[in-house]
């Protein structure tokens, strides 16, 4: 059993109460490390480190481009140590190896991106319209950045944060899932050996409850970027707001898969496929509704069930496993709890709907056909191997019932036509929109959400603006000050 450490200025240290939460592989479903259950206190703590870094240290005063040197140094460790920390992130969450791997060795992407750009954040003159005057924009750190991540994707979640802020000069406290601690723990550690100054970033471990609560809460942070469910996310939003913290929301969805009748069905097959089975149905942007049009519906439908039909359930380290476990013991009840629901709501279950057995974590891949939209099943974020087929007539009735829903994370389109594609991409309300693919992401294109998915965007150059102030600077030249009790306008 290993036992974790948190990273707190530099130090690693337990939890001031001492007491510790236990880390489950959710393949075998027994424990396999502890991490500390951190508090209100190592909360302040974790704070207070940071806090004097960002102030007191070099990091926010530092030449951008040895900030940027060493955010690259990082990435070159995350690439030595890359499978190392798939294997860790595996024992935690229980996804696929071959797609923690793939996420890991991808992972270093976001920090060589963000460290070019650290000293390419370039201010402007203003051409002001006041004579004698000249005005001109800088960007500065926002200071110290709370980062709270789930438990599907640890990492590459951390990294879409934690790099724009670094690179932007912040400093971080990161409070990793709960659930799935131990990866972030073990990277951290890459900060000392690349050189990093301690407190710029930090790592504490614990409940949402309890640590999350008051890492939100306390004054001196000024920017927190949070992934996770919406019920968190909107108590986080309400603490914020107390004192007018920055926030990036990155939430949940129930997102559509439109397959229309002009569509390379082969391909939309392993569309629909890849939407909702891929990570278990554990992931954001699942297409957990899949919408086909009336014409081909009974034939695709039966096409689907097949290929899902012949997935490989199993050991998620095993290369030829395509449908891992739940993560948790909630998730597996809440998932076992909607097919039942989805089940009095007169969905008709096509495939699966069982647990296997009663010593493992596992779901059966899960369709429901005869959904209508209004059913819970195709409203409330399910996060599990569970697709619900609805049929509809034309273009406009795709549109109006992929967009009659409160979330608008992501979107696939499946046709040959280009205007079609065009057309419904720019009509619906999601801040992703795919056609002829599904979940393809990238640090370069900007990822959110519409509605209740969330607020703010990730990635791509503009999310380094989620970490930097704009600061206006006005300069009189013609030393005569006017008129005093009148405004310059
Ligand atoms: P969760 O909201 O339960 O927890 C996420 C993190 O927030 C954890 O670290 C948790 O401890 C913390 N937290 C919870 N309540 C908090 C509070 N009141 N104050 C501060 N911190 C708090 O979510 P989860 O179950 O870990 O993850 C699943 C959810 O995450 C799903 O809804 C999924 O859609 C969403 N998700 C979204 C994206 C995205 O990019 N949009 C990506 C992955 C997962």
């Amino acid at each position: 059993m290993l036992n974790y450490q948190m990273l707190i200025g530099g130090q690693w240290c337990e939890a001031m109460s001492a007491e510790r939460i236990e880390s489950i592989d959710p393949y075998s479903t027994k424990p396999w490390s502890t991490i500390p259950r951190g508090g209100a206190e190592d909360a302040k703590a974790a704070i207070d480190a940071a806090h004097a870094a960002f102030k007191d240290g070099p990091w926010s005063q530092m030449n951008p481009t040895v900030r940027g040197a060493l955010i690259r140094k990082l990435a070159d460790l995350i690439v030595r140590d890359a499978d190392k920390l798939a294997g860790i992130e595996v024992q935690d969450n229980g996804k696929l190896l071959v797609e923690m791997t793939a996420q890991l060795r991808y992972v270093p992407q976001w920090y060589y991106y963000y460290a070019g750009l650290a000293d390419k954040v370039e201010g402007h003159v203003l051409p002001i319209d006041r004579p004698g005057m000249m005005s001109y924009v800088r960007y500065e750190p926002v200071g110290v950045v709370v980062g709270i991540t789930p438990w599907n994707s640890p990492l590459m979640l951390t990294a879409c944060k934690l790099a724009p802020a670094l690179a932007a000069g912040c400093t971080v406290v990161l409070k990793p899932s709960e659930h799935t601690s131990a990866s972030t723990l073990e990277f951290v550690k890459l900060f000392e050996e690349a050189g990093f100054p301690p407190g710029v970033v930090n790592v504490v471990t614990g409940y949402g409850s309890e640590l999350g609560e008051a890492l939100v809460g306390d004054r001196r942070v000024r920017k927190i970027a949070f992934t996770g469910g919406e019920q968190g996310g909107r108590q986080v939003a309400m603490r914020a707001a107390q004192d007018f913290k920055h926030v990036t929301l990155e939430l949940g969805g129930k997102s559509p898969n439109i397959v229309f009748d002009d569509a390379d069905l082969d391909n939309a097959v392993k569309g629909a496929i890849s939407g909702i089975f891929a990570a278990t149905g554990q992931t954001c942007i699942a297409g957990s509704r899949l919408l086909v049009q009336d014409s081909i519906y009974d034939s695709f439908l039966a096409r689907v069930v097949d290929f899902a039909r012949q997935a490989r359930i199993g050991d998620p380290r095993d290369p030829d496993t395509q449908v891992g476990p739940m993560t948790t013991t909630v998730q597996l009840e809440k998932v076992l709890e909607y097919i039942g629901i989805a089940q009095s709501e007169g969905a008709r279950c096509v495939l699966g709907g069982k647990r296997l057995g009663e010593d493992n974590w596992f779901i059966e891949p899960t369709i429901f056909a005869d959904v209508t939209n209004d059913m819970r099943i195709a409203q409330e974020e399910v996060f599990g191997p569970v697709l619900s087929v609805i049929r509809f007539k034309d273009e406009d009735d795709a549109i109006r019932i992929a967009n009659d829903s409160l979330y608008g994370l992501a979107c696939g389109i499946w046709t040959q036509s280009m205007n079609r594609a065009f057309k419904v991409a720019h009509a619906i309300e999601a801040g992703t929109v795919w056609v002829n693919t599904y979940r393809v992401a990238s640090v370069m294109a900007p990822f959110g959400g519409f509605k209740q998915s969330g607020l703010g965007r990730e990635n791509g150059i503009e999310a380094i603006y989620n970490y930097l102030e704009t600061k206006t600077v006005w300069i009189n030249y013609e030393n005569d000050v006017p008129n005093p009790f009148v405004m310059r306008i």
